[in-house]
């Protein structure tokens, strides 16, 4: 279990992430996690997605990753410098928000259907592979915000999520607006 005060802690400590996030209770998510593992020397550019409105503490790209994604054997996560960025004030349930209702889900969605990364890997259709990201996204967003008020989250990390939710939304509209009519398919994630 960890605070608060842990976690400012951990803002001003470098030397004391690792141990804060040893100490975090990862829920259901532990069974599937390896380690959470701190990586200050992570370049926060080389994560950022393709697409982001605002930056926003939590929602920022490359603030935590799951590595390994989809694999049968237990995942690693990756924490980066910035998820201890003090100048949002975010508060803990923001960090345990991303760590463990956002990176965890997708380890979760890896782990409980092995076979959504390999048919993602049969497809080889650029437009496709954009879509089914967008659709992960969406979904995760989605069952993230459900958590939000149990987390105590703070109202700018929740307008983050939402504004991330919009672009997405829209964003997956346009792919199909754009799209040659051959080229449709239907999405397998909500089969
Ligand atoms: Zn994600």
């Amino acid at each position: 279990m960890v605070t608060q005060e842990d976690y400012e802690f951990a803002q001003q400590n470098p030397s004391f992430r690792q141990r804060f996030l040893d100490r975090i209770d990862l829920e259901d998510v532990g069974q599937y996690t390896k380690q959470v593992k701190y990586n200050p020397l992570a370049e926060e550019g080389e994560m950022i997605p393709t697409m982001r409105v605002r930056r926003s503490f939590g929602v920022r790209g490359g603030l935590i990753m799951p590595l390994n994604l989809g694999v049968i054997f237990k995942s690693t996560i990756e924490v980066y410098p910035s998820a201890f960025d003090r100048s949002f004030r975010p508060k803990l349930g923001d960090f345990l928000s991303v760590l463990i209702d956002h990176e965890g889900e997708h380890i979760r969605r890896g782990l409980t259907d092995p076979f959504l990364y390999i048919k993602a890997s049969m497809i080889l259709d650029e437009d496709e592979m954009i879509k089914l990201g967008m659709e992960e996204e969406i979904q995760i967003y989605q069952s993230q915000l459900t958590n939000v008020r149990k987390r105590n989250c703070s109202k700018r990390f929740i307008r983050g999520i939402e504004d991330r939710l919009n672009t997405y939304s829209g964003a997956i509209q346009f792919v199909d607006c754009v799209r040659p009519p051959h080229k449709l398919y239907k999405p397998y994630l909500s089969s």
